[in-house]
């Protein structure tokens, strides 16, 4: 199974993205179609790619259809976006005129003298304004209702469609056949003035809703522009400059002070700092050397480079964060469910609600009555607000955490992460730094140089933070490195292999018990105790060399624990370090709980644990060999370096190590559920007042009919409102 995604054109409200999804569901060897109305996307699975015209044979007589073979960036979408926007622009600019016209005639023939003249004036103007209004700027609508009548496909075009011709067809009969009909119904009463409302105000709505939804697109647009165009690279020992799409792996790109990086590499000549700020949001630049890497779409501060790219196209660092940050942002909230169930049977709902408003009263009132409940109801109910509710603020959300240097894998992850009720933090590279260093040692019966050559040739062959920490001190040492077989890396335990014919181990209190030595207690104490990790040299036969290897906490670490716990949230330390180090840490750190001395495969247990207690887990990793734990929790958030970002078991990555991201992501995670919330809420409550007044519920008390034009101006209303509420989202306080 292949997923394979999209974009479609035409749709224009939740309830065209229910009918899609179903008339796709029906094509063969076709599964789990998802039809997104906020980003204008059809996914699916499928064994086999589908062709074009096949998708469209099932959709395009419905006004739908797909239009390019897969979306690999946003720029068609955006191009269709503008087109979109500048039609309904010109339609907003001709229509509002119009609109004016019919409200100002509506004032001035209820509340100021009307002389003859001007009625006469008005009853030939308003035919020929809503002619233009429904033939013209509704043509969208009355195709609606044209598939209506021959497919039986129904969205909330076809409502608004149905409800503007009917005025427009009633207005048009009484006053084609005034002196027929004058002795049977008031022909004074015609709404041509509702056609041209309704219309009026329902396209202004979309103009707006349609510029506030590019507004929550933007993060994409911030990060494709981020990428080069160009890039300099050395041909035959001189510089030329060459489309980004040509460089390949192993090119030496010439990068100038203030220049942009144009794809990653590794730095092979000069020095510099890079800013990294667009991507990691953070704001210090970072010293770059011969050896470093550095990230493409970053800007190159004061020194020349030389570059060698290491990869290039969809591999890169910013291609690979496009790709997420799209993905999110098209992801479903689990919340969203609910809303797709409710508009996919809103629309058939409405519309017969509408036909017995229309039968009711014109048997208890008059044809008129009827008429004027079944026009306000179709046009009242669209279920707009509540399919733009959720995409809209997962889409500003994701994309503002994108600016914080906070990836969000799905929708789900941010709705789970607000519920967090447990945070467990990784030692080794979360709440501290991650550059350890030795700090002490003590050789037992042994040749210091020696000890420290076979421990290096041991650890020589080690990825472990650790292994880099006794790497760094022997080579300020000058010792020798020999020749090692047999290495093995025993994960949670440490290293061993055989050097000159013997078999030595390095590592932990347990691995060297495991050999049945006795390990020197208080040696290891007063290690652990200055908050060391205590690492151990031994043959099958003695212990060697004793060692600490300290690392440093992140400043901002104990802050953090603070902030969580004014959020109510418990924290713990889980690590495989030695009790006391993990102790000495999370005293310093005052949080709730610690798990020390934790095997690599039992991190998950401990988290399995909390969760059987009710909490809900987030674990904070450095993303390497917290994998299952990551995955097992709740949300699993990952410490991204820049350079590592596309964590698979983390829901969540916080780009350059920063924790006070953490902190950020979790209030940001609240407020886009709560904004969710609040849309959710409008969008209700609109359609549950809307719809009994526009049914009549008022006349039955008051004698008020609702007037369809205002019908037409409130649901062009609570679409804005949606989409405006979810755009706080860039902006609120996190
Ligand atoms: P964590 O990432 O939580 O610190 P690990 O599972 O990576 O835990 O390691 C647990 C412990 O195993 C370390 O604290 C260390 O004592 C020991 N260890 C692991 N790898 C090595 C190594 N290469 N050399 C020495 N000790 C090691
Ligand atoms: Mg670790």
């Amino acid at each position: 199974m292949t997923s394979y995604k999209y974009e479609v054109v035409g749709m224009h409200c939740a309830s065209c993205a229910s009918t899609i999804t179903r008339k796709i569901s029906k094509l063969s060897n076709v599964e789990n179609v998802q039809t997104s109305y906020a980003n204008k996307t059809l996914e699916f699975n499928s064994i086999n790619p589908i062709p074009t015209e096949t998708l469209n044979s099932a959709i395009k007589h419905l006004g739908y259809e797909v239009v390019d073979r897969t979306v690999k960036n946003n720029e068609s979408l955006h191009d269709h976006a503008q087109m979109e926007l500048s039609i309904l622009k010109t339609n907003v600019i001709i229509s509002l005129p119009l609109v004016l016209i019919s409200i100002g005639m509506m004032i001035w023939e209820n509340f100021l003298p009307y002389p003859a003249i001007a009625k006469t004036f008005f009853h030939h103007l308003l035919p020929v304004m809503a002619t233009y209004m429904l033939f013209v700027v509704g043509l969208p609508y009355l195709q609606a209702v044209i598939r209506f009548i021959k497919y039986r496909a129904a969205n909330m075009d076809t409502l608004v469609g149905i409800g503007t011709s009917v005025a427009y067809l009633y207005s048009f009969i009484l006053s084609a056949f005034e002196n027929v009909l004058m002795p049977y119904v008031n022909t004074e009463h015609i709404y041509y003035d509702v056609t041209i409302v309704v219309i009026g105000f329902i396209t202004l709505g979309k103009y707006l809703e349609a510029r506030s939804k590019q507004k929550t697109g933007q993060a994409i647009e911030k990060l494709l522009g981020l990428q080069a165009k160009t890039a300099i690279v050395l041909r035959g020992g001189k510089e030329v400059e060459i489309p980004i799409e040509n460089v390949v792996v192993g090119d030496i790109m010439v990068v100038k002070p203030g220049g942009k990086i144009p794809l990653d590499g590794e730095i092979i000549k000069g020095e510099t700092s890079v800013d990294e700020s667009m991507l990691t949001g953070e704001s210090l630049p970072v010293d770059k050397f011969k050896g470093s890497k550095v990230i493409g779409g970053t800007l190159n501060k004061q020194g020349s480079i030389q570059i060698r790219s290491t990869v290039v196209g969809e591999g890169t660092v910013l291609s690979r964060i496009v790709k997420m940050v799209q993905e999110a942002q098209s992801s479903h909230a689990p919340v969203e469910r609910l809303t797709d169930q409710i508009s996919a049977v809103f629309v058939p709902v409405v519309l017969i609600l509408s036909v017995l408003t229309f039968i009711i009263w014109t048997v208890l009132g008059s044809p008129l009555m009827g008429l004027l409940g079944f026009i306000g109801i179709l046009v009242i109910a669209c279920p707009c607000a509540l399919g733009l509710a959720t995409p809209t603020a997962i889409i500003v959300g994701v994309g503002r955490a994108a600016s914080l240097g906070i990836l969000i894998k799905n929708a789900e992850s941010l709705e789970k992460l607000r519920n967090t009720s447990y945070v467990v933090f990784d030692k080794t590279g979360t709440v501290t730094k991650g550059e350890l260093s030795l700090t002490q040692s003590r050789v037992i019966d042994f040749d210091e140089s020696r000890a420290f050559s076979i421990l290096a040739t041991l650890e020589k062959e080690s990825e472990h933070p650790i292994a880099r920490a006794i790497m760094e001190y022997v080579k300020s040492k000058n010792i020798h490195l020999q020749n090692i077989t047999k290495f093995r890396a025993l994960a949670g335990l440490g290293v061993q292999g055989n050097v000159a014919g013997k078999n030595y181990y390095a590592g932990n209190v347990r691995m060297i018990e495991n050999l049945g030595l006795k390990v020197d207690q208080s040696i290891i104490q007063d290690l652990a105790n200055t908050g060391a990790t205590p690492i151990i040299l031994a043959s099958s036969k003695e212990i060697i060399l004793y060692a600490g290897v300290s690392d440093t906490l992140k400043s901002d670490a104990p802050a953090v624990v603070k902030s969580l716990h004014k959020l109510g949230i418990k924290v713990a330390l889980l690590t495989g370090d030695h009790q006391l180090t993990a102790a000495y840490i999370g005293k310093k750190l005052g949080i709730d709980h610690i798990f020390a001395d934790v095997m690599p495969e039992d991190k998950a247990t401990h988290i399995k644990n909390l969760q059987a207690e009710g909490y809900s887990v987030t674990m904070v990793g450095d993303g390497v060999n917290d994998a299952p734990a990551l995955s097992t929790a709740d949300v699993g958030v990952a410490m991204g370096t820049g350079t590592d970002i596309a964590i698979e078991s983390a829901g969540l990555t916080l780009l350059g190590g920063n924790l006070e991201r953490l902190i950020q992501s979790l209030k940001l995670a609240k407020a886009t559920f709560s904004v969710v919330k609040q849309n959710l809420f409008w969008a209700f409550i609109y359609n549950i007042i809307g719809i009994p007044i526009a049914a009549g519920a008022l006349y039955a008390l008051y004698g008020i009919m609702l007037n369809p034009a205002i019908a037409g101006a409130a649901m062009a209303f609570s679409s804005v409102s949606v989409v405006s509420n979810s755009l706080r989202l860039k902006t609120i306080k996190l």
